[in-house]
This record gives structure tokens, C-alpha cells and sequence, in this order.
């Protein structure tokens, strides 16, 4: 039978151990991986190719402004307000948002604050749960949480009536009424470096971890526009002109020194900035003769994204990654294809996961074992046919133990006088019988 994650310690935090808040602090997504992490600083921009006399897209590497603060640990920050009462909910947003910025979640995802309750109240009471049903509800209400973070994100789809009928908008309602606030995080966790992923390849032991479907870091300035001056007079005007079709914000500015043809600018700017700021430059002779537009590539952002894939650093067999799984997401029964020409025995050297239904992450991947929580029978199938062995946990059951994890990232960020537990009631809904 199926256990969930019964056997993860639901212990609520002692309020004894002192924490410090770090409200106010600026932290990378590195931070959720590693409590002692510096983030290096990615250079501001590479050089770029000169294109003149033409309209060219090019492909380059925009770099967006990431912060670049040292993180040695929640407890440690010198620099943190040390604050003892309740939390607003808009604090202990910024925490989950230091903790992996919304920003790495799939563009398709619905994650964030979802439920608002129109009174705010502080934050006494979070819940950590991986979906919200109506037994994880009724705990909420029992408890008096006043935050349920749930994995997944119970309103998904956009609605056009809160009704009783439909069990989702029930439980907003209910939350609604109850004054309790919901947030998602969902593939936000699944992509941040030391997220659900991290953890769940964490479970076969150490090895060289890479990023299967890698993320990509925004960039509100996606466009370089090159051109060329005949005055420093000239410069000046053109970018008064170009500053206006940003909404004011100055351009990100680079100039060459003078020659026979010019001063040679370049400059970046928005998406919507782009035309207005081309018709500009096209009012000027000299600047409308050289302009050459490149489209900004976004830049990979290391260690974050979707799916894991480990080099093991101690292969094992496939009867041993089996033992090994089960005791890492508590469970007592797992569903295994094994590979063609594979055996209990085979070695297990690599291992592709991907936490919740992850054939589309996985599909393709090279690897001796897949470690996901559901799979389609025909994606087994092709799994197999590659010699690639299986494990498949449940959907929810290859989630929920990170919550645990988080717990104790989250308790060490908030003040004593709250409390974070992770709900009993969530549960796979299917379990082995
Ligand atoms: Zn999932």
C-alpha cells in the first residue's frame, strides 16, 4: 500500500529556537540551495557584432539584472531586521519569492497569490500542503491558518463564476470566507536550484546534477539598436528622442569613440519600445543610413529549469535506486518497467528525473533510469524499448516530500510567533490496495 509521506515528521516548529526575519533582504534563486551561496554576478552585456547600412536580427545574449548578494544563511544576515511579532502576508510573499522568484516558473503555470482575503490579518499560522482538497481545507480551518501554500495550484483555469458545484471554486470560497490566503509556487519549485527536482534525484545519492530543460533569465530590454552620429549635439538630441519611447527610462547606453564616420552608439531597449524607437532614429539622416536592430537572446540561468539529470558518483543497481526510492519519498511500493535487456542487477550509472507527470521533460533523455511520478503506458513502452528502466511513484507522491524541506527553509525566514507545518491530511489520492 501506498504510505504518501505519512512518515515525514509533522512536528510543528519549536518556538523556542530564535530566528532571525529577513525581511528587506535581496536573494537570488541560488539561495534556496545553498545556505552558505555567493551568486556571481553575470557581466552586463557580450560584445556585439556591427551591422551597418541594414535592419538585421541577430542573436545575442541579454543579461538581465540579477541580484548579486553574498547569502551566507537566514540566521547569520547581518544586515536582516531582527523582528519577533506576526507577519503581513506581503512579507512572507517577499520570503517566497526570495526563496524561488516566480520568475522560473513555466510560462503556462498559474502560481503566486491566488486567494486574497479582503481584511488583512497577520500571518500567524502557514499550511504546506501539495494540493488543496477539501480534508487539507477543513485542517486549515481547524488550525485557524491564516496561509495555505499549496504545491499545486488549486484555480488553474481561468473562471467565470464562483459556484458551490465545482469543488475548486468551493474551496476558494470557503478560503474567501475563512480569511485565509492561498499561494501557489508550483514549477517555480520544480525549476529553482535545490528545488523538488534537486531533491527528488537527491534521493539516489550524490552525483553531477544537470538541468534537463534549462531556464532562462528575462530581460526587459529584449532589443540592441547599433547606429551611428555625426555629433556628440547629435547624440544627445537622438536620445531624448529614444528616452521618451521608453517611458522615460534612460537607455542603456554604449559609445565609441569618434572617427571619420561618426560616434558609434548603441543602445538597448523594450519590446515596446522597439518601433517607436526605430521611427525616432529614422527621423535622423546619419542614424536612419546605419541602423542595425539585434534581437537579444535571454541568457541560461545555471543550475535552474525543469527535470534533473545525475552522473551518479557510486552507481548502483536497479534493486538498490528501488530500495533507495522508496525510502526517500516513504513509500513502501514503487511500479517498475525495467529497461530492454535489463535485470534487478543492471547497473544504474545515470538517472533522469522529473518531479509530478514528467514524459515531457523525460522523453528523449538518454539515461539508464527514469525516476517520475506518472507515465502514459505507450510512454513506458518507448522508455523501454531504449533499455531505459522506469520508476514511477504516483503523481504527487514524487512531490510531496519535498514540503518538508521547505518547511525548514521557510521556518528559519519567519519570526517565531509563526508557525509552519506541512498538512497531515494531503495525500496521493490513489494508493496501492
Ligand atoms: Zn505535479
Amino acid at each position: 500500500m501506498l504510505t504518501g509521506c505519512r512518515n515525514l515528521p509533522w512536528t510543528i516548529l519549536s518556538l523556542t529556537c530564535r530566528r532571525v526575519c529577513t525581511r528587506g533582504s535581496s536573494i537570488s534563486p541560488s539561495a534556496l540551495c545553498s545556505p552558505a551561496s555567493t551568486v556571481s554576478h553575470i557581466p552586463p552585456s557580450l560584445p556585439s557584432p556591427t551591422h551597418s547600412h541594414s535592419f538585421l536580427t541577430s542573436r545575442q545574449t541579454s543579461v538581465p539584472p540579477h541580484p548579486s548578494v553574498h547569502f551566507s544563511s537566514a540566521r547569520s544576515l547581518s544586515h536582516s531586521t531582527q523582528f519577533w511579532g506576526p507577519m503581513e502576508l506581503k512579507e512572507v510573499l517577499q520570503v517566497l519569492e526570495q526563496l524561488a522568484p516566480l520568475s522560473l516558473a513555466e510560462s503556462w503555470d498559474n502560481v503566486g497569490l491566488l486567494v486574497e482575503p479582503s481584511k488583512s490579518r497577520p500571518v500567524k499560522s502557514i499550511l504546506l500542503t501539495n494540493d488543496l482538497t477539501d480534508a487539507v481545507m477543513q485542517e486549515a480551518e481547524t488550525m485557524s491558518c491564516d496561509l495555505i501554500i499549496s504545491y499545486h495550484p488549486p484555480l488553474f483555469r481561468p473562471i467565470k463564476r464562483l459556484v458551490q458545484k465545482d469543488w475548486k471554486q468551493r474551496l476558494a470560497i470557503q478560503a474567501v470566507e475563512a480569511g485565509i490566503a492561498i499561494f501557489s509556487p508550483h514549477t517555480s519549485w520544480d525549476s529553482v536550484k535545490g528545488g523538488v527536482n534537486d531533491w527528488l534525484v537527491g534521493g539516489l545519492g550524490s552525483g553531477q546534477v544537470s538541468v534537463l530543460s534549462q531556464a532562462l533569465g528575462g530581460a526587459s530590454h529584449c532589443h540592441k539598436l547599433e547606429f551611428t552620429v555625426r555629433s556628440a549635439e547629435e547624440l544627445t538630441a537622438v536620445m531624448e528622442e529614444l528616452k521618451a519611447c521608453d517611458g522615460g527610462t534612460t537607455p542603456q547606453l554604449s559609445v565609441s569613440r569618434p572617427d571619420n564616420s561618426g560616434i558609434h552608439v548603441s543602445v538597448t531597449c523594450s519590446d515596446s519600445a522597439l518601433t517607436p524607437s526605430v521611427h525616432a532614429l529614422l527621423r535622423h539622416t546619419t542614424p536612419s543610413q546605419s541602423l542595425s536592430i539585434l534581437k537579444l537572446e535571454k541568457p541560461p540561468l545555471p543550475g535552474h529549469g525543469q527535470g534533473r539529470l545525475s552522473v551518479l558518483d557510486q552507481p548502483v543497481t536497479v534493486a538498490t535506486a528501488i530500495q533507495k526510492m522508496k525510502s526517500h519519498l516513504g513509500l513502501s511500493h514503487l511500479r517498475l518497467a525495467l529497461g530492454w535487456g535489463q535485470t534487478l542487477e543492471s547497473p544504474v550509472r545515470t538517472a533522469a528525473v522529473c518531479a509530478g507527470s514528467g514524459a515531457s521533460v523525460l522523453t528523449g533523455v538518454k539515461a539508464d533510469l527514469y525516476i517520475t511520478g506518472e507515465m502514459s503506458h505507450h510512454e513506458v513502452l518507448d522508455a523501454v524499448s531504449k533499455g531505459t528502466t522506469v520508476l514511477l511513484s504516483d503523481h504527487s507522491n514524487s512531490e510531496r516530500g519535498f514540503l518538508a524541506v521547505f518547511r525548514e527553509r521557510l521556518a528559519v525566514r519567519v519570526p517565531d510567533s509563526v508557525t509552519v507545518v506541512v498538512s497531515k491530511a494531503d495525500r496521493d489520492p490513489l494508493e496501492v490496495v
